[in-house]
C-alpha cells in the first residue's frame, strides 16, 4: 500500500514527481478532504491544485508557504467579520449581540435560581448570596437588553 498517514511530512517534491494513479486508494481516502484555503473548496488529497480556484494546495514547509497560508486564514477571518457586519449593518438592531446579551441573561439567571435552590437545600449562607449575584447579574443584562429597544 502506498497510503501515507495524514501528516507525514511527504515533501511537496515527493509528491509533485509521484504519477498520480490511485484509483484504489481514492475510495479508502474519500473522507479525508484537503481544504482549499482560499476558497474552502473540498479536494482529494492527491489534488495539488484547487478544483475551484486553482490555488496551490501543496504543503511545503517553507516559511513562505507558512506566511501565504497564514496570509488565506487572515483574509478569510476577515472577508467573515466584514459580511457580519455588513449583515448587521443591514438588519440596524445587530441581532447576533442582542442574542448573545439574552442568552448571557438567561444562563446567569438560570444558574442563579438552580445555585440558590441549591443552597436553599444545603441551608449555605454564602451559596445564597453568591446565587443571588448571579440572579442580580443575570436580570440586570436582560433588563439592559429589554431597556434598549
Ligand atoms: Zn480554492
Amino acid at each position: 500500500m502506498l497510503d501515507r498517514p495524514p501528516g507525514a511530512g511527504a515533501g511537496p517534491v515527493a509528491v509533485m514527481d509521484k504519477p498520480k494513479k490511485e484509483p484504489i486508494l481514492l475510495n479508502n481516502q474519500q473522507h479525508h478532504y484537503r481544504l482549499c484555503l482560499n476558497c474552502g473548496f473540498p479536494n482529494r488529497q492527491a489534488d495539488t491544485h484547487c478544483m475551484y480556484c486553482q490555488t496551490s494546495l501543496v504543503e511545503d514547509t517553507g516559511l513562505l508557504a507558512w506566511l501565504r497560508q497564514t496570509f488565506y486564514i487572515l483574509r478569510w477571518r476577515w472577508q467573515l467579520r466584514r459580511k457580519r457586519e455588513h449583515l448587521q449593518g443591514k438588519s440596524g438592531s445587530g441581532l447576533g449581540r442582542h442574542l448573545g446579551y439574552f442568552l448571557i441573561g438567561v444562563l446567569l439567571s438560570a444558574a442563579g435560581l438552580y445555585l440558590f435552590t441549591v443552597s436553599v437545600a444545603e441551608s449555605s449562607f454564602s451559596n445564597a448570596l453568591i446565587a443571588l449575584l448571579f440572579l442580580f447579574y443575570g436580570g440586570f443584562t436582560l433588563r439592559s437588553l429589554f431597556a434598549r429597544k
